[in-house]
């Protein structure tokens, strides 16, 4: 049996095509997996539980029949998906994980991660994530009126990507000081994480020890996905039809 991940869906109304992906994957491969991790931003921007998105609804739909047919589904929030909350769990049955979360797959430790609290080189980021995921922030913000979150998300979306767009690519990856200091804290052999949109296995030289350090891809134009076994862990991508 396999256990599957994946991250960075970036699910939105816009694209229909990754979504109808995902749906699909829900159908086949994860309606056979022993459970399946999501690990941050499986929306690309989330207001609240309450907003009656139809795509949303689409998508909590496919993950309810999911978990109904008896695979347990695990969710970590993501920096677009921050305010996920307990209603969005109740309907769709998924569990939301803290960040970073360990579990022991097949005879191995691993700790999972979005992967934004890594890139610590991002100063100015790393404090907006640390307002953003303060609750009485989060509370503040869900006590708005559905139309203004929105506002509030699109102008975020809209300031994010011109800042980005200035940044050195390098500030936005993981920094590897940050990467080693997680592995030895929690004493894994295997960090999995996304958010950084730069699929690929690593290695990590610890000195003593080496571990590894798994990056999942983003869905915008293939799907992402780690299968793991008892022969280890795999990142593949999944070609869109
Ligand atoms: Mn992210």
């Amino acid at each position: 049996m396999t256990t599957l991940f994946v991250s960075d869906l970036h699910l939105e109304a816009d694209r229909q095509d990754i979504g109808a992906q995902f749906v699909e994957f829900l159908r086949t491969d994860a309606s056979e997996a022993d459970s399946l991790y999501i690990l941050g931003d499986l929306f690309e921007s989330w207001v609240g539980d309450d907003d009656p998105n139809a795509h949303y609804f689409t998508i909590k739909r496919a993950l309810r029949k999911l978990v109904d047919s008896g695979v347990p589904v695990y969710f970590m929030h993501g920096n677009r998906d921050f305010m996920i909350g307990k209603d969005f769990a109740n309907e769709t049955g998924i569990e939301i994980l803290k960040d970073p979360q360990k579990v022991s797959l097949y005879g191995e430790n691993a700790l999972l991660s979005h992967g934004d609290a890594l890139c610590t080189d991002d100063v100015q980021y790393q404090r907006i994530r640390k307002m953003t995921r303060d609750p009485k922030w989060q509370a503040a913000m869900r006590a708005k009126p559905l139309k203004e979150r929105l506002r509030i998300a699109a102008d975020a979306r809209r300031q994010s990507l011109e800042r980005t767009l200035n940044l050195d690519m390098n500030i936005m990856d993981v920094n590897e000081d940050a990467v080693k200091q997680v592995i030895e804290e929690h004493g894994v052999d295997i960090l999995l994480h996304g958010h950084t949109h730069r699929p690929n296995v690593h290695t990590v030289d610890l000195g003593h020890r080496r571990a590894k350090r798994i990056v999942l891809g983003d869905w915008y134009t293939q799907g992402s996905v780690v299968r793991w076994n008892m022969r280890g862990p795999k990142l593949e991508t999944m070609p869109r039809n």
